[in-house]
Formats: C-alpha cells, sequence, structure tokens
C-alpha cells in the first residue's frame, strides 16, 4: 500500500493507491471521475433523472433507492483545497481573501459560510505527527434532512438524486434550518436583511441534472472523493476496510448517523478525534425536530405560522402590485 505524502496545501502529489481491484490507481473500479461519466451517460434521460419532482422531507421517508452520493477518503486527502477551488468556481463565489494555496488557512478550524459551501480542515494524527489528517467539510446531504423538517415553508428539498436544495425565494429567514442541522451546515447572510437567504452546498444539483459529477469530485487530484451511487459506495467503502484493515478504522462515517448521509467518510483514526459529531443516533432526526419545534415557547411555536402569513401577504401584495402595474400600462397604452 503506497500512502500519500504529506507535501502541504497546493502542492499535490499524484500518487498510487492499491486499489480494490488490485494495482490500478485508486477509485479504478468503476466509480472513479472518468467511470462515473460513463454511467451518468447512460442513466441521463432515465426516469431518475427525469423524475426530478423534489420530496420535501418532513413526512416519514425513507431515502430515494438510486440517491447519489460521495465517499471521502481521509486516507487519501493531502489537503491541496483544490475542491475548495473548484467549488468556489463552479457556484460563483466570492474570490476568498487568501488564496487557495495559502497554507496559513490551517492554523485554526474553519466553518463552512455564506462565501465558502467547503472547507478543508487540518488535524492532528495520532498515529503519526508527520502526516496531519486533512477533513473537508461540507452539507452531508442527510438522507432524511433535519433542516428540511425544521423549515415551516418548505424551502429545501430532498432530490431523487440525493442532493438536498434549497430555494431562497422561498425562505423568508427564520433559522430554524441553522437550529436543526446536527453538523452545523446552513449559514445565513446577516448583512442581507432585507433579503434572507441561507448558503450552503447543495451537492452541485445543477451539475448532476446535466450528468456532470459535482465539481469538487472532479477537482480532486487525489481521487480521494469518489462520486456514485449511495450503495455502491458504501459497498466500496466496506471493501476498502476489509482489505485494508491496517489503514482504515472499521467504521463509515455516514452509513447510519443520523438516518445515514449522502456524504460518506473513511478514516484512519476514530472520527470523534476529527471533529465529526459521534454522539448522533442512527435514526433520523426528523423526530427530535419535531420535538423541538413542540417544545420551544409559544411566542416561538407561533413564529412559521405568524411569519408563513406575512410571507403569504407579502406574496398577495406583490401579485396586487403587478396585476394593478399592467392595467396602468395598459391603460396608457389606450390614451
Ligand atoms: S447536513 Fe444539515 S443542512 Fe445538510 S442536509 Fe443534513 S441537516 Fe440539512
Ligand atoms: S458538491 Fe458542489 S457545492 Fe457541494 S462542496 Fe462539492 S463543489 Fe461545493
Ligand atoms: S479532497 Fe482532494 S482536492 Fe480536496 S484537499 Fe483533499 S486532496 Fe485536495
Amino acid at each position: 500500500m503506497k500512502e500519500r505524502t504529506e507535501k502541504g496545501a497546493g502542492e499535490p502529489q499524484r500518487e498510487t493507491h492499491r486499489s480494490e481491484c488490485g494495482e490500478q490507481p485508486q477509485g479504478s473500479c468503476g466509480l472513479n471521475r472518468r467511470g462515473f461519466l460513463g454511467v451518468m451517460g447512460a442513466v441521463s434521460g432515465t426516469a431518475l433523472l427525469a423524475s426530478t419532482a423534489p420530496v420535501h422531507a418532513y413526512k416519514k421517508f425513507e431515502g430515494w433507492p438510486d440517491r447519489y452520493g460521495m465517499l471521502s477518503d481521509l486516507t487519501a486527502c493531502v489537503g491541496c483545497r483544490s475542491c475548495e477551488r473548484a467549488c468556489n468556481e463552479a457556484n460563483g463565489l466570492p474570490k476568498p481573501e487568501k488564496s487557495f494555496e495559502d497554507g496559513s488557512v490551517f492554523s485554526k478550524l474553519r466553518r463552512t459560510d455564506e462565501k465558502t459551501y467547503t472547507v478543508v480542515n487540518r488535524y492532528e494524527n495520532p498515529k503519526d505527527p508527520e502526516m496531519p489528517i486533512y477533513r473537508k467539510v461540507q452539507c452531508m446531504h442527510c438522507n432524511e434532512p433535519a433542516c428540511a423538517t425544521a423549515c415551516p415553508i418548505h424551502a429545501y428539498s430532498k432530490t431523487p438524486e440525493g442532493a438536498v436544495t434549497y430555494d431562497p425565494d422561498k425562505c423568508f429567514g427564520c433559522r430554524y434550518c441553522m437550529v436543526a442541522c446536527p453538523f452545523g451546515i446552513p449559514t445565513y447572510d446577516y448583512e442581507s436583511a432585507f433579503q434572507p437567504r441561507i448558503y450552503k452546498c447543495v451537492l452541485c444539483y445543477d451539475r448532476l441534472k446535466v450528468g456532470q459529477i459535482p465539481a469538487c469530485a472532479q477537482a480532486c487530484p487525489m481521487e480521494a472523493i469518489t462520486f456514485g451511487k449511495r450503495s455502491d459506495l458504501l459497498r466500496l467503502a466496506h471493501e476498502r476496510i476489509l482489505e485494508h484493515p491496517d489503514r482504515y478504522i472499521d467504521h463509515v462515517y455516514g452509513e447510519k448517523e443520523a438516518g445515514g448521509t449522502s456524504w460518506l467518510y473513511l478514516s484512519s483514526v476514530p472520527f470523534g478525534e476529527l471533529g465529526f459529531p459521534t454522539n448522533l443516533p442512527d435514526r433520523p432526526l426528523v423526530e427530535e425536530t419535531k420535538g423541538f419545534l413542540s417544545s420551544v415557547p409559544v411566542v416561538f411555536a407561533v413564529w412559521p405560522a405568524l411569519f408563513g402569513m406575512i410571507y403569504a401577504s407579502v406574496q398577495h401584495r406583490d401579485a396586487l402590485q403587478t396585476e394593478l402595474k399592467e392595467q396602468q400600462e395598459k391603460e396608457e397604452e389606450r390614451q
């Protein structure tokens, strides 16, 4: 087994890993980037991608059987931040203050925000101080997302492809989703008080719809991120653990946590040492979220209804204004 060599940010080294298929480059068992494109070509136009009607996860929902996901192998990541750059460009986000080659960002743990849908953080490696571990953070695209459950006006959707998407046109800024998310992912743009907006990774949903893989997976030079059907990724993850018990701990993070997530992780050290929440139940947090909503004081309990009414009245007002304007224009044309 060839281990990665630490070179620091901005200096990725492309090395050959002994994969599950023998001495092929890692991820070459049909789930690598090129392999995936073939798969997507085959399925584009099938019922899966044609059936893009969103489903709100506040109902009892076991998850779409053919949904996609990402497998992040932390033993392969070298912290080059190519995924961060690709995400920034694919989503048209503002350029960061420090360049993507600047390794000083690793001096503190970062979180995602309105300008950054994914970050890579560095952790000490208890097994080898010379080889820090890098962990990519983004929305986990939960099978049954608590954010969607908490949102009173259904601004979130869990799509058949596995992405948890968000509709800014519906959002009125209550931020319940921020409270509900067990991974602390949705962030709010506090500088835009009159245009409430949550920011988070949406699994590059626009790319998925046209048969492209998420930009971060496409960009990773180490193929530390593998895109594919979640069921295939789970199989691949367990195969890797079985074949390389010296390399991985026997745990696929995201397989069961909070009812399961579309992002899955493999690691050489316990996930708690890398900042992953390890106290999550195996069941979805849908019930807990409902419990939270019913236990908050009455002022918060009526908040969704209140804001729902305000939202509806604003929509009604806008429609009336548009109608009046159109009538006015017609009157002016007649004169
Ligand atoms: S990680 Fe948080 S924001 Fe992402 S789908 Fe799960 S609950 Fe929603
Ligand atoms: S899936 Fe797309 S939006 Fe999400 S972290 Fe990767 S590049 Fe960014
Ligand atoms: S996941 Fe890939 S692209 Fe992102 S930092 Fe790690 S090696 Fe670089």
